[in-house]
């Protein structure tokens, strides 16, 4: 009974899959053709549904990740996991992450901030950040830097994106895309100092990661 309910249920997960660009609905690969597809996209790397924040599912996404799954460690004071997700499937793994985490603004109010790395092309940061993407374009790091990240003790610098009521920056690493996207967007101002990221794929972190509830700012 528990293992037909299972069954079902990993069915509905399957179905449920969006496009990482438009959160529109996609078509399973067929017999013809091994990609998923988006009507609008055409083919991309189909985003799960997130996942309610817990150290198990946040275990399984990274060992499929073939991409950072970046945390700002340490976390801003009062600040805790509310979520994440993956793009890619079996064949492909997963190509593009990203993990919200919430908490107090430090200019008031409550704050969200999506952290998303990804291969160039898969548009995962474009997309939760409302823009047209895949990637941010030639443009975008014409002027100077923004802000800047930490990781495992260099530094990357990370260039502000145009965009209405939330703040959007974008970097590399390793070759790979890293956006930060914060709501609202007075939250930048948490990057005013720099901002240290782990790569939850290092063995060598064992964190006491705090989890809260699961952000609306990731497909449900
Ligand atoms: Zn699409």
């Amino acid at each position: 009974m528990a293992l037909a309910r299972m069954g079902r249920y990993s069915g509905i997960v399957m179905m449920r899959a969006v496009c990482p660009r438009c959160r529109g609905q996609v078509h399973a690969p067929t017999a013809w053709s091994s990609a998923w597809r988006c009507d609008l996209h055409g083919e991309i790397h189909p985003l799960a549904p997130a996942k309610l924040p817990t150290m198990d599912g946040l275990q399984a996404l990274v060992r499929r990740a073939k991409v950072p799954v970046w945390l700002p460690w340490p976390l801003p004071t009062g600040w805790l996991v509310s979520g994440f997700t993956g793009a890619g499937d079996d064949r492909s793994g997963t190509l593009g992450s990203a993990l919200a985490v919430s908490g107090p603004n430090p200019l008031g109010g409550p704050a969200e901030m999506l952290i998303i790395a990804e291969e160039p092309g898969v548009g995962l940061g474009a997309g939760l950040a409302g823009l047209p993407g895949p990637d941010p374009g030639d443009g975008f790091a014409a002027s100077q830097p923004y802000a800047t990240l930490k990781v495992a003790h260099h530094e990357a610098p990370l260039w502000l994106v145009e965009s209405d009521g939330k703040a959007v920056f974008v970097g590399e690493v390793a070759a790979s895309w890293v956006w930060l996207v914060l709501w609202p967007d007075t939250a930048g101002t948490l990057l005013l100092e720099p901002l240290s990221l782990c790569d939850l794929r290092d063995p060598e972190h064992e964190l006491d990661v705090p989890f809260g509830a699961l952000s609306p700012r990731l497909p449900a």
